[in-house]
């Protein structure tokens, strides 16, 4: 490997998301529940760095809050990205993928779901592979029902299991606390539970609220606040009772609405402005029912090539 070549690298940068919507249909004949989705992404980020490297296969390093708890290994889902793409160009992958996570890990948030994004966009990058966005949305779609959202950023609906997505207009910038908890949920057991809790009481469609689009679509907080709605909320909360007390701190603190972000236990407080985001972010702190809070705001936009090293 020249010494040129040794120095290159590309990094990007991958969003978070919230469920705004999350409504959850009955269980499919492949295991998968129908949904309807509507994605927010948010200012918190993970960064993935690719760098060429010397033997062939793909390596994985991983640092920030939680990254213990990351595999390093074929199960990391940006390794299984960059291979994909290798494979999707009948090319060898020779590739390094540093990861810098600030998404909390197994939070809610789809992190994994954004390295997979990240790691797609950096190789294609590094490998001058100039996919076209629509086969680097198909290749997201096989990774994983999040990951063509992270791609994608802004706000969309996804139906089916969440995968095919449709671009939503928003109107401003809405304003964000996520309380961070210690630890995750596992995303398959929270929907055990929801199928659990829900027993015999048939199941409507899920269908996205046209109440909540329009809110998206103005702009309005308040609006947006009344339309809030996660069904894994009650499945999350029995899963871990603790998050109750996590959302009331939240409402406490003058949030407009909080709920469970998507399988949790992240929680998502809407806030009327960023002052009143600063009240409920130290509400939530004082209350201790958290790891941490984070103020941010939505729509960030998704995956973004922001320094390429050539
Ligand atoms: P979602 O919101 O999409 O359901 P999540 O945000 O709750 O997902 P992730 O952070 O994506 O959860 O992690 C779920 C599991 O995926 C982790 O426990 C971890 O074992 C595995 N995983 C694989 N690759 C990654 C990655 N790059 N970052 C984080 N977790 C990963």
């Amino acid at each position: 490997m020249s010494v040129q070549s040794a120095q290159r690298a590309v990094t990007v940068r991958v969003p978070a998301k919230v469920n705004v919507q999350l409504a959850v249909g009955a269980p499919r004949p492949d295991g998968f529940h129908g949904l309807a989705n509507v994605f927010l992404a948010v200012g918190l980020f993970d960064h993935v760095t690719a760098t060429p490297a010397a033997t062939p296969g793909v390596t994985v390093s991983c640092v920030g809050p939680g990254s213990e708890s990351v595999p390093l290994d074929g199960a990391n889902l940006a390794v299984r990205a960059a291979e994909a793409l290798a494979a999707h160009h009948g090319r060898e992958a020779a590739v390094h993928l540093h990861i810098e996570k600030d998404i909390p890990v197994a939070g809610g948030m789809a992190g994994g779901s954004a390295d997979a994004a990240g790691a797609l966009l950096a190789c294609d990058v590094l490998w001058g592979t100039a996919t076209p966005r629509a086969e680097l949305l198909a290749l997201c779609a096989e990774l994983g029902s999040d990951v063509p959202f992270s791609l994608v950023g802004g706000a969309a609906l996804g139906r089916g299991r969440g995968e095919l997505l449709t671009e939503l207009p928003v109107a401003g910038t809405f304003h964000w606390v996520f309380a961070l908890a210690d630890g995750g949920l596992s995303t398959p057991e929270v929907y055990r539970a929801c199928d659990r809790l829900r027993g015999a009481t048939p199941v409507p469609e899920p269908e996205p609220d046209p109440a909540l689009l329009a809110a998206l679509r103005d702009g309005d907080a308040h609006a947006l606040a009344g339309t809030l709605v996660n069904d894994l909320q009650p499945a999350a909360v029995e899963l871990r009772p603790s998050l109750a007390a996590t959302l009331a701190a939240g409402l406490a603190g003058g949030a407009l609405a909080g709920l469970v972000s998507g399988s949790g236990p992240s929680c998502a407080f809407l806030a009327a402005d960023a002052e009143s985001a600063a009240l409920v972010a130290k509400s939530l702190r004082d209350s201790g029912t958290c790891r941490a809070a984070r103020v941010t705001t939505g729509p960030a936009p998704g995956a973004t090539t922001i320094e390429h090293h050539a």
